[in-house]
């Protein structure tokens, strides 16, 4: 019995109690990395020459040569067995969410009969997964199944249960990246090139430019048992029907808010685990919504960053279940509910330790940051519609463009600090920046408060907004991997300043003095950006307009924003970086098409069957019920007086008549729709098949289920309602 299910599981998530967290009897900064091979246990179980010739491959990107390989293996194996491990696993990135791993056994053969822990460094520099069940969009048929996966050494291997984890890149045969470190790993060495070279510009003595990420990860809890009765949310992560809840968030009161005790458990669960794990976690709160909430780390080197988010992810879905919760990480669980993203604040530092966006104290620091904040511009206009497309998804499509952070188009958001000093540094006559003598060159740049890091006023309607030391791409969906989205960042900030290096050169080679070069090639590039700095309401729809005149890309559906990774102005960017081949970019675009698809694909055939089986026979007994009423009024009342008294539900049971025929007839249409998309060769056409006239269903039908929510009796509903899923603790 349906209704009966639904109020069980109420009850029981009403009832749930808090489960209670040991919490370490150490301070967090004793546990922190207790479960990392970091440097600290390299030291303890390395012989001090590979410790050394580690810490070379680690800071100086020296190659892991497969000399030290198996000494390495060795120390790893110890360390790993000293903490009752017995397995270990290659964990990589593939190009489907999530992460993969396959886990074999220490043990092999002693040759007497008996079993021996065996751990060679081969293990560590290479394995051969039967990979071809992973998506390779072609590049790897399966008949030539192997790919290769090996560690990537700037990634320290870390230990859950009785795992060992040995983070890997994945690779075809043919050498093509089938996952999203290798990219990524190539972006962030195209960034550090590039921006070296422009740094020594200032400063001969900057060797090394590494990239920081700190992500914020938002995310819904929602009871497992009333999880458990939505077929929705198990199959699709996301609720397809529900009538808004008479609360929701217009009180505004649940950000910042006081977080419930079950939750405060949960999180301090994960916080433990994470930084046992080596997470630096720091900041925990409510967010806007109900029942969403966010965790964010301090920022760390990019590629460590990427990989302590994909971990994060895997241990919150976890934990959450130990305390009765499922973890939400799509990017919409909720209609007109805000959604989850997470936000990738993204900056630049030198070995010097300058934060390359933060302003300076002299002069000189001023145009270096002026020079990076405005080459930054440069890539995110230049290649606009690319970042889009890199932070798209069938999911966080739905959370673009609502109302809420942020549309679907690209812009930035600076503040009114850096705006006007863009604007003097443009405007400013050619004098202001001239010669003074030989030896000292006048700069007339305004000092930059450093108080800006503190007090950048926020706009949160932006794509992509300055913050004072760091600029934080918003539009990142909650439940993608950072990479994506890093390494296109990357990729682009790389190739602007290769540019700009080069025309400083072109200028300098001409007799240009380099600061009246630099400021020559800025001052240009100021006017050039122009069209992709917008420090105003992103959410307004006078926003669409300006921006489709800046020429920005308004593109909104996600099939086609993928063709940006194949528009030449990308292939050429990301070749001459040396980060992707042109095949490698038509493969992955490949999986993107069909991973669209199938969640359409499976959206749209738990939907038609919730309509069908779960909605539709519920809604014909309620109607039953009626007509059974009206039939009996009709026996005991005059018939003049009967429909006087059944008029109220005479209407209901024709409403309810016209919304089932409205449900039965479309879900019909949009099986038909489905079966001519199917039919289609093309993934991409597919795709576009999928979003036109498969999706724009799910949307027009819900209207007709959630209409007869608010109709049919409360106790007779079959799936938890929003105020159930929301608002229980
Ligand atoms: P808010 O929610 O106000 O944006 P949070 O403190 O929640 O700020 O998160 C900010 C994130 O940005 C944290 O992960 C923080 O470590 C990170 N961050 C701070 N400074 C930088 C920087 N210079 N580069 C990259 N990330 C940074
Ligand atoms: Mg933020």
């Amino acid at each position: 019995m349906a209704e009966k299910l639904r109020l069980k599981v109420v009850d029981e998530a009403f009832k749930r109690q808090p489960v209670e967290v040991t919490v370490p009897k150490e301070r967090p900064s004793e546990y922190f990395g207790k479960y990392v091979f970091n440097k600290q246990k390299m030291y303890k179980y390395l012989s001090a020459d590979v410790y050394k010739k580690m810490c070379d491959v680690i800071d100086n990107g020296a190659p892991f040569d497969r000399a030290i390989a198996d000494a390495v293996a060795e120390g790893i194996k110890q360390w790993a067995i000293d903490n009752g491990v017995t397995h270990y696993t290659h964990w990589f990135q593939p190009l489907t969410e999530g992460t993969a791993e396959k886990h074999d056994g220490f043990v092999e053969h002693d040759q007497k009969g008996g079993m021996v822990e065996q751990f060679e460094g081969k293990l560590l520099v290479q394995q051969e997964p039967d990979a071809s069940s992973f998506p390779s969009g072609g590049i790897r048929s399966t008949f030539e199944a192997r790919g290769y996966s090996a560690w990537d050494p700037t990634s320290p291997v870390f230990i859950i249960g009785d795992t060992l984890m040995i983070p890997t890149i994945f690779i075809s045969f043919t050498g093509e990246a089938l996952d999203y470190k290798v990219p990524l790993k190539k972006a962030l060495y195209a960034v550090d090139k590039a921006a070296t070279a422009v740094c020594q510009l200032f400063n001969p003595e900057v060797k090394k430019v590494q990239c920081n990420l700190g992500w914020e990860q938002e995310y819904f809890l929602v009871d497992e048992a009333l999880y458990a009765a939505r077929p929705d949310l198990v199959m699709t992560g996301r609720t397809l029907m529900g009538h808004d809840s008479a609360k929701n968030q217009q009180m505004d009161d649940h950000y910042f808010g006081s977080i419930p005790a079950r939750v405060e458990n949960f999180m301090r669960d994960i916080e433990i685990q994470a930084l046992e794990l080596g997470i630096p976690v720091k900041t925990r709160h409510n967010e806007v919504a109900p029942n969403q909430f966010e965790l964010a780390p301090i920022f760390e080197e990019t590629n460590l960053a990427v990989d302590h988010n994909m971990l994060m992810m895997s241990i919150m879905k976890r934990v959450a279940r130990k305390h009765g919760f499922r973890c939400l990480l799509h990017e919409k669980p909720f209609k007109g509910i805000n959604g989850s993203g997470k936000h990738n604040n993204w900056s630049l530092s030198t070995d010097t330790g300058i934060l390359l966006h933060a302003p300076g104290k002299t002069l000189l620091d001023n145009l270096r940051f002026v020079t990076f904040t405005v080459e930054t511009l440069k890539a995110v206009l230049d290649h606009n519609g690319l970042l889009k497309a890199s932070i798209m998804s069938a999911s966080n499509a739905h959370r673009l463009g609502a109302n809420e952070a942020p549309p679907a188009i690209i812009s930035s958001f600076l503040g009114k600090t850096v705006s006007d000093l863009l604007d003097h540094v443009e405007q400013a006559d050619e004098n202001a920046f001239s010669m003074a003598s030989k030896t000292a060159f006048k700069l007339d740049i305004p000092a930059i408060p450093e108080l800006l890091i503190d007090n950048t006023d926020r706009n949160r309607t932006s794509p992509f907004a300055f913050t004072g030391n760091r600029f934080e791409f918003r539009a990142v969906g909650s439940e993608a991997n950072c990479a994506s989205a890093m390494l296109t960042l990357n990729t682009a900030v790389a190739e602007a300043l290769t540019l700009f290096k080069s025309r400083v050169d072109a200028l300098m080679a001409a007799g240009e003095p380099k600061e009246a070069a630099i400021l020559k090639v800025v001052r240009e590039d100021i006017k050039y950006v122009r069209p992709i700095i917008f420090n105003g309401n992103g959410y307004g729809e006078a926003w669409k307009q300006e921006a489709a005149r800046r020429g920005l890309d308004c593109e909104t559906s996600a099939p086609l924003i993928f063709d940006r990774y194949l528009d030449e102005a990308s292939i050429r960017m990301f070749e001459s970086q040396n980060v992707m081949t042109r095949l490698e970019l038509e493969a992955r675009n490949e999986i993107k098409w069909e991973t669209y698809t199938k969640k359409i694909q499976i959206e749209s055939r738990i939907f038609g069957d919730l309509c069908l089986n779960h909605i539709i026979p519920v809604v014909t007994q309620y109607q039953s019920v009626l007509i059974d009423n009206v039939h009996k009024v009709m026996e005991i009342f005059p018939a003049e007086q009967a429909q006087k008294i059944s008029r109220e539900n005479l209407v209901i049971i024709e409403r309810i008549s016209e919304h089932e025929s409205f449900i039965i007839e479309n879900v019909e249409r949009m099986i038909e729709a489905r079966k001519a998309a199917n039919r289609i060769e093309s993934e991409r056409e597919k795709a576009i098949a999928y979003h036109d006239t498969v999706a724009p269903l799910l949307e027009s039908i819900r209207y007709h289920v959630d209409k007869l929510e608010t109709i049919v009796d409360d106790e007779a509903w079959p799936l938890p309602k929003y105020r159930e899923l929301l608002f229980i603790r």
